[in-house]
């Protein structure tokens, strides 16, 4: 599903942030991407979306060399990608459904499959009621569960959540975590970076720890922090 070989990313200002990245992740797998501010995080994900290119080495996604895809090719490429954020980013003058059917729009789907899709991926997350509510008359966690409905309507087969509870409290973070180890349950492979302690060492998942530029821990039932 996704692999980096030999992935290094050095900035204009000469900062590595990627060096040296040997990494596989397969299909339906779900990884915890942890590392202090700083450690590649950003730049790890940000190769995933081809927002960035390596410096030097090869980023494969579903067996394509993302060399090949050409900035032409890119929002196409990036339709098999849902992209969840710490700070929701809904579009704030449309209604939920109408978040959600936005998505949608963007890669041509019909009025038919938009008014079949978006209620489906609203009951998911368990918002049917809240359809026309507007960003601003919900929680933060309603917020994110609009926001994962959005990055699920289109049946990605990678979700990226970058911090998605940092700004939830301990109980909704957990809800949201059940949402999210749900969309993994139904196949879609999860790449979720956090500072979230807690949950990633209650979730028994594949942890990879960056540093500097470097993965420095690959475990398959990891833990936030080396020890214990
Ligand atoms: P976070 O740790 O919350 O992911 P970052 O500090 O990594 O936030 O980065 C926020 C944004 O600023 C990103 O788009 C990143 O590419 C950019 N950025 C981070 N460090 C630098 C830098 N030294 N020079 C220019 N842009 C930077
Ligand atoms: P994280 O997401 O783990 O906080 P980043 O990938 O944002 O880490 O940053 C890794 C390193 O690259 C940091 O030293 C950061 O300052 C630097 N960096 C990130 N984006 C840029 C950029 N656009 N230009 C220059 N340096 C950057």
């Amino acid at each position: 599903m996704i692999e980096f070989k030999n992935v290094i990313k050095k900035y204009d200002n000469q900062v590595v942030a990627l060096d040296d990245i040997n990494v596989k992740i397969e299909s339906g797998e779900f990884v915890f991407l942890v590392g202090a501010s700083g450690a590649g995080k950003s730049t790890f994900v940000k190769m995933l979306l081809k927002e960035i290119d390596p410096t030097s080495g090869d980023v494969l996604v579903n067996n394509r060399n993302l060399k090949s895809v050409t900035k032409k090719d890119v929002p196409f490429y990036r339709r098999k990608i849902g992209m969840v954020f710490q700070d929701y980013r809904l579009i704030p003058t449309l209604n939920v459904f109408e978040n959600v059917a936005f998505a949608m729009r963007v890669i041509d789907a019909t009025p038919k499959e938009i008014r079949r899709r978006v209620p489906m991926v609203l009951a998911l997350v368990g918002l049917s009621d809240r359809s026309k509510s507007f960003p601003n008359e919900l929680s933060g966690g309603e917020q994110q569960r609009v926001s994962l409905a959005r990055a699920i309507a289109n049946n990605p087969t990678l979700l990226i959540a970058d911090e998605p509870t940092g700004n939830l409290d301990p109980e909704t973070a957990k809800d949201i975590m059940r949402l999210i180890m749900d969309i993994n349950k139904a196949g879609t492979t999860v790449l979720m970076a956090t500072h979230a302690k807690d949950i990633v060492d209650a979730s028994k998942r594949r942890v990879i720890a960056l540093e500097k530029g470097k993965i420095v821990r690959d475990e398959k039932k990891g833990r936030y922090e080396l020890n214990a």
